[in-house]
């Protein structure tokens, strides 16, 4: 991979996507959120208002993906979570899938696919990434969905329930990890394309939530779901391959095979940091400028200490994630090994941050915060999820505590 110097420095080409994508934040999904926020559905209409410009679109992520200084994605997620993130995810969680098929996909399984997975401005599809189960969270390995191969058919046989799936049930085509090898853990485990319309697949419950509720998260049922061979991410030889080498390292060393699966997504963290720099940035600038105008006791509140110190350490502190997941984003791209588990760190900071940020933010709004007259209050609700999805707080810490001592911290 090329070497790229860290830069703090946005350039040229990057500034103006910024400003665009920023434009898109504050004058379509910001007057949207409140109403989405409500009626807790996907806002289809403001997908195909990003399809027709070109924001929702494998291009336009494929572009930032490749960046080579690894701020495009940082960048891009910031602001559209600056926007808000609800509707954010309703825009990027596609990209989680398609991201599990760029990953593991042929080329001819990339090109059939990832199209279909978002459609056209016409007419926009989204799709879904199902590797939760209710008895698989953290413990991603335990999953308990199973696939079976039925050589005379040459068709793999789906059956299991997956849960918390981003846009599960309503996406044209379903990326869902199985195991064909439960004796291996997550090393036993392969990623399938179930299309929308496939016998046997059905959304389970939908989920009504605290925050991000203009993303839609369900239950997906597998129930005898058969696609063909030509399903299997990578292909079946690729899979054979892959199984009798880690059957070979089982045998060596179990114990190394089961951490290198809690450091798998160490490179996609920094992303979900920067989806939480957004929020928290919003809140901060929301308490900011409120602090500026109100007035009690004949003069604005951020004349006094006990506020404007708030907001210099919640700027402080949203700065901070940001260069911690700007790091990240760039070892990523530049090819470095994450020693101290820097992605973790990332997204461990980050999610944190916009926690406490936005918790601040309400107080510094008073009542007013506590409403939801004032932004503050859902940035607060969509804040919570940063520390849960693509690994819990507590997981980030574990896997750092790993990577720094060395020893099976448990
Ligand atoms: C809105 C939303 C969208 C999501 N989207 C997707 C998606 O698109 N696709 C998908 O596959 N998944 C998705 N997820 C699932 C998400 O990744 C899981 O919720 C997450 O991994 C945590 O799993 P869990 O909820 O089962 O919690 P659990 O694993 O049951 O954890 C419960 C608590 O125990 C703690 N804990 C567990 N193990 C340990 C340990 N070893 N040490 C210390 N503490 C521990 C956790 O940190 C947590 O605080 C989504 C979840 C939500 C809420």
């Amino acid at each position: 991979m090329a070497e790229t110097e860290f830069a703090l420095d946005l350039n040229d080409d990057q500034k103006e996507v910024r400003d665009w994508l920023h434009g898109f934040a504050a004058d379509v999904m910001r007057p949207a959120a409140a109403e989405w926020d409500e009626r807790e559905e996907t806002p289809w209409p403001i997908i195909q208002e990003a399809a027709k410009i070109g924001l929702y679109s494998l291009d336009f992520y494929a572009q930032q993906f490749f960046d080579p200084t690894g701020l495009g994605i940082p960048m891009t997620m910031e602001e559209l979570f600056w926007g808000d993130a609800g509707i954010a995810l309703s825009i990027v969680g596609t990209g989680l899938a398609a991201v599990g098929v760029l990953a593991n996909g042929t080329e001819e399984q990339i090109g059939t696919w990832v199209p279909q997975m978002y459609g056209d401005a016409g007419d926009v599809k989204v799709a879904a990434f199902c590797s939760s189960e209710p008895d698989a969270g953290s413990d991603v390995a335990s999953l308990r969905t199973r696939a079976v191969y039925d050589e005379a058919k040459d068709e793999w046989v789906l059956n299991g329930t997956k849960t918390w799936a981003t846009n599960g049930g309503i996406a044209n085509v379903h990326v869902v990890v199985a195991s064909v090898d439960a004796e291996l853990g997550s090393k036993g485990h392969a990623s399938f394309i179930v299309p929308s319309g496939t016998p046997g697949l059905s959304q389970g419950q939908k989920f009504l939530k605290h925050g991000i509720r203009a993303s839609h998260t369900a239950e997906v049922v597998l129930d005898d779901v058969r696609v063909p061979g030509h399903c299997l991410l990578g292909g079946k030889e690729k899979l054979d391959e892959r199984l009798a080498r880690a059957k070979e390292r089982a045998k060596k060393g179990g114990e190394r095979v089961k951490n290198a699966a809690m450091a798998t997504f160490e490179a996609s963290r920094p992303a979900v940091g920067a989806m939480a720099v957004g929020t928290a940035r919003a809140a901060y600038e929301v308490a900011l400028d409120y602090a500026k105008t109100r007035e009690q006791f004949g003069r604005p509140i951020i004349d006094n200490q006990g506020v404007a110190f708030q907001l210099a350490d919640m700027r402080t502190s949203v700065d901070a994630a940001r260069l911690l997941v700007w790091r990240a984003s760039w070892m990523g791209v530049s090819g470095r090994k994450f020693e101290s588990a820097e992605g973790s760190m990332s997204k461990l900071f980050a999610s944190e941050t916009a926690k406490k940020v936005t918790a601040q933010a309400i107080q510094i709004l008073g009542g007013n915060g506590y409403t939801r007259e004032y932004p503050v209050e859902r940035m607060h609700r969509d804040a919570a999820i940063y520390s849960i999805f693509e690994g819990t707080s507590e997981i980030q810490r574990l896997v750092i505590a790993r990577t720094l001592s060395g020893m099976p911290i448990r």
